[in-house]
């Protein structure tokens, strides 16, 4: 099936789920919402599997890859590719998703026509290879569609079609979308605290429906940090469950710079350090 089809059929169930609302279907959707698009997108595949901002455990860096799959936006390899590609070409011609080549385009049209990375072996090893040695993850990033029919399936055991359609179409169609906004609205739109060399921004309302990845200027600035709200107004719940999980002593050796350190030092870096 085409990206396209998925797209169109997931948008179709978006759109009917609201005729069976019931507050346990929106708390049902708000729950995996948080554990795809914060735990999974922003905590997972971003701010570690990409940046490698933070240590955590093997099993919790898998638990992450394995709600990053309920987003619906690939496996671990694909994402990680796409994205270190992303901030290595940001905003020239060879990034996969820059609003230089339209506001739709760096949406969602990069998905449905672009080449996008999926199997893109070349790209993988190029971008990924710290991810493409490990087997969880070359297994995930095959079978990457396999958790989602799981958690629809026991939606849908637990709560009828009504919650299936909260939990799998609707939820993942707004993720894709609070998610997207990251690659267009934040390219184009916001304040500019650093001078990078491309056109990321920073924006409250981006940032607030993402957990954080709203302050993309700050992050562009300094990829490697797991802190991407720097200000004691940039609200960024992300950084707020990394700073958790390390005062548990789960998360190690958690690179977080604050403004002050930031504009002490003279150029921030914008280079691909992660993928180094
Ligand atoms: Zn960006
Ligand atoms: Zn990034």
């Amino acid at each position: 099936m085409s990206t396209f089809t998925v797209l169109v059929l997931f948008h179709a169930g978006a759109v009917a789920a609201p005729f069976f609302f019931t507050w346990e279907n929106l708390i049902a959707a708000g729950v995996v919402y948080w554990m795809a698009v914060s735990w999974g997108i922003g905590l997972g595949y971003h701010r570690l599997h990409t940046h490698r901002g933070y240590r955590v455990p093997k099993w919790i860096e898998y638990f992450f890859a394995l709600c990053a799959t309920l987003a619906l936006e690939g496996g671990p390899i694909y994402w990680v590719s796409a994205h270190r590609c992303h901030h290595q070409h940001s905003d020239t011609d060879l990034d996969p998703h820059t609003p230089r080549h339209g506001g739709f385009w760096a949406h969602m049209g990069w998905i449905i026509f672009g080449k996008t990375l999926h199997n893109n072996t070349e790209l993988a090893h190029r971008y990924a290879p710290d991810l493409l040695k490990d087997r969880f993850y070359r297994v995930l990033s095959k079978w990457h569609w396999v958790p989602l029919v799981v958690v629809g399936l026991v939606a849908w055991i637990l709560g009828g079609f009504g919650m299936m359609l909260w939990v799998v179409p609707l939820r993942v169609v707004v993720g894709l979308h609070t998610t997207w906004l990251v690659n267009s609205a934040t390219h184009m739109w916001g304040s500019r605290r650093f001078e990078t060399r491309d056109d990321s921004t920073n924006l409250w309302w981006v940032a607030l429906m993402t957990f954080g990845e709203g302050w993309h200027n700050n992050h562009h600035a300094n990829p490697v940090s797991a802190r991407h709200g720097i200000a004691w107004y940039e609200f960024d719940i992300g950084y707020i469950q990394i700073r958790i999980l390390e005062l548990l002593g789960i998360a190690k050796a958690v690179y977080a710079p604050s403004l002050r350190e930031l504009e002490q030092a003279k150029e921030p870096s914008d280079a691909l350090e992660a993928a180094a």
